[in-house]
């Protein structure tokens, strides 16, 4: 299938929870190597009539802070390389931190459409907070809640539209 999104992101900003309200499947490709785990989910999803991979990267687990920021780095390259529309989600609650600012460094350098996705927006007041993401200079943001799923569907909108 050539269409296909990918959700990048420090762990425990809710990309899995996207990915399984998007897919809700739940099959693991697990690839060891060097010392890291790489764990990446691959599944189907729909929107507007229009079928897309969804990939959702993470699950790191490394024996260092070193081979850790590795091995998100090496996640966001292939994300690059594979997908038709990366979707790099950010958590509203912590504002950006450093290894944000360096995913995003990585993804001004690739040549494939971003969308900040910025997450845990589970009510309105949070939403002057999701503006200091304008500030890692990808552009439009894209406020949302993987938990409620508030936001989602103006985010598919478009995505969709990049296929
Ligand atoms: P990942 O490491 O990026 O895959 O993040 P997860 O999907 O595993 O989520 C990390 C934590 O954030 C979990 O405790 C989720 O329940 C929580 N979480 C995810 N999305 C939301 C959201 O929209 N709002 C809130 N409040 N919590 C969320
Ligand atoms: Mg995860």
């Amino acid at each position: 299938m050539s269409n296909i999104v990918a959700i990048v992101g420090r762990p425990n900003v809710g990309k899995s929870t996207l990915y399984n309200r998007l897919t809700e499947s739940r099959k693991a490709i697990v690839d060891d190597f060097s010392g890291v785990t790489r764990d990446r989910h691959y599944g189907v999803s729909e929107w507007t009539d229009q079928k897309f991979t969804v990939i959702d990267t993470g699950g790191y687990v490394a024996n260092s802070d070193e081979l850790f920021e590795v091995a998100i780095r090496e996640q966001v390259l292939i994300a690059i390389e594979e997908a038709s529309v990366i979707l790099f989600m950010v958590d509203v609650t912590t504002g950006i931190t450093d290894l944000d600012d360096e995913i995003a460094n990585i993804l001004r350098k690739g040549k494939k459409p971003v969308f900040v996705v910025v997450n845990k927006l589970d009510n309105n007041a949070q939403m002057a907070d999701a503006t200091e993401f304008y500030s890692l200079g990808l552009g439009e943001i894209f406020t949302i809640s993987s938990m409620t799923g508030s936001g989602t569907g103006e985010l598919l909108d478009e995505v969709v539209k990049h296929f």
